[in-house]
C-alpha cells in the first residue's frame, strides 16, 4: 500500500489535533475519551469532506475539468466544502440539493451550509425528497457535457474508492499520531453516513493489520443496509490500495440506534450531545451526523459498552455550521435554560 501513488492536492490542514477530552471523561465516569479534529480540516469551516476532495480534485483536475457538479440534502457539508475548493481552484461548481428533511424553516433552507455554498458562488438547483439523487446529476451533467462544459461529477458525500482514499490517509495519520504518544487505542468511534469515511477508515486500519474496532454510527439507513455499503466500498478502496481481500465482512460494524426519526432530524439524544460537547469541551457537534455519532458514543458509555481503562477515539467529522440552520430543534433548550437563571 502506497497512497503517494494516487494524485492528491494538498490543502487540508493536516495532521488534525489528536486531544483528551477530561472534562466528558470524567462527567461520563467510563474510559478515557479522546477527539480526532477533522472538524478542524481547514476548508470553510472544515469537515471530512475536505480529505476527500484532496484525491477527488486531483482527479478532476487530471481529467481537465472545469466544473463540478455534486448533490447532496439541503445542509450538506459536503456540497459546502465542495464549493469552497472549486472556488479555490478556480472550477466552476454545480450543486443539487434534496429537500430530505421536509422541513420549511428558513434557516434549513437558507442558512448554515446554503448559505456558504453562496458565498462561494456556487449556483444551486433544488430536488424533492426522495428523487434518485446520482440520476438526477447525471442527467444535469449530460446537458452541461453538451454544452461543451468539461464536467466532473462527484458523488454524494464523496464517497467512492478515490474519495475513500482521504480515510486510508487518516487511518495512518491516526496510528501515527497514537504511536508517537504510546496512546493504545481500544475503540475508534465516529458518525457513518454515505460510508466513504467508515469505508477508508476500514481499509487503511486493516492494511496496517491495526487491530483496533471501529464503530460507525448511522445517521440514515438500517444496520444492515449501512454495513453492506461501507463493506462494498471498503472491498473497492482496498482493491485500489493494491491489497484486495484485507478487508472482511466482520470487520465493518454500525451501529444505526441513535438515527431518531430519520436523516437530519435531531433526536434528544443529539441535542443532548451537542450541548454536552459545548458545555464540557467548548466543541461544536452537529445536528445530522457528529451530534448523533457523539450521542451514541455517550449511550454506550453509560450502558458500560466501552469500560473504564479503554481509550476511545471519537473522530470528529465536522459540521458545525449546520448548528446554524436548526435554530428550532434548540428552542426548548434554549427556554429551559432562560427558567433556570430566572
Ligand atoms: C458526511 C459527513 C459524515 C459522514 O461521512 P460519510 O463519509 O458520508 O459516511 C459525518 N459527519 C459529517 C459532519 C459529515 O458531513
Amino acid at each position: 500500500m502506497n497512497i503517494a501513488r494516487f494524485p492528491r492536492i494538498h490543502f487540508a490542514h493536516l495532521p488534525t489535533p489528536l486531544e483528551r477530552l477530561d472534562r466528558l471523561s470524567k462527567e461520563l465516569g467510563g474510559p478515557e475519551i479522546w477527539i480526532k479534529r477533522d472538524d478542524c480540516t481547514g476548508l470553510s469551516t472544515g469537515g471530512n469532506k475536505t480529505r476527500k476532495l484532496e484525491f477527488l480534485m486531483a482527479e478532476a483536475q487530471a481529467q481537465g475539468a472545469d466544473m463540478v457538479i455534486t448533490q447532496g440534502a439541503t445542509q450538506s457539508n459536503h456540497a459546502r466544502q465542495t464549493a469552497a475548493i472549486a472556488a479555490k481552484m478556480g472550477f466552476a461548481c454545480h450543486i443539487l440539493l434534496e429537500d430530505r428533511t421536509g422541513s420549511k424553516d428558513a434557516n434549513y433552507n437558507e442558512n448554515g451550509n446554503v448559505f456558504l455554498d453562496f458565498l462561494h458562488g456556487a449556483t444551486v438547483e433544488r430536488r424533492p425528497g426522495g428523487v434518485d439523487m446520482h440520476a438526477e446529476m447525471e442527467a444535469v451533467a449530460a446537458t452541461l457535457r453538451a454544452q461543451g462544459r468539461k464536467v466532473y461529477t462527484i458523488p454524494g458525500g464523496g464517497s467512492n474508492p478515490t474519495g475513500a482514499l482521504g480515510y486510508v490517509n487518516c487511518a495512518f495519520e491516526l496510528l501515527s499520531q497514537a504511536n508517537d504518544r504510546s496512546l493504545a487505542i481500544d475503540h475508534i468511534v465516529h458518525a457513518t453516513g454515505s460510508a466513504g469515511t467508515q469505508a477508508g477508515l476500514v481499509a487503511g486500519l486493516k492494511a496496517m493489520n491495526a487491530n483496533i474496532p471501529l464503530l460507525g454510527i448511522g445517521v440514515r439507513a438500517p444496520k444492515q443496509k449501512q454495513e453492506e455499503s461501507v463493506y462494498k466500498l471498503a472491498c473497492a478502496t482496498a482493491e485500489k490500495l493494491g491489497c484486495a481481500g484485507v478487508v472482511q465482512r466482520a470487520d465493518v460494524v454500525a451501529n444505526t440506534d441513535y438515527v431518531g426519526k430519520g436523516y437530519g432530524i435531531p433526536a434528544a439524544s443529539t441535542i443532548e450531545a451537542i450541548r454536552m460537547f459545548a458545555e464540557l469541551e467548548g466543541i461544536l457537534l452537529d445536528p445530522v451526523y457528529s451530534g448523533k455519532g457523539a450521542a451514541g458514543l455517550i449511550d454506550l458509555i453509560r450502558k458500560g459498552h466501552f469500560k473504564k481503562g479503554e481509550r476511545i477515539v471519537f473522530i470528529h467529522t465536522g459540521g458545525s455550521t449546520a448548528l446554524f440552520g436548526y435554530l428550532p430543534a434548540f428552542d426548548a433548550m434554549a427556554h429551559a435554560a432562560d427558567q433556570a437563571t430566572a
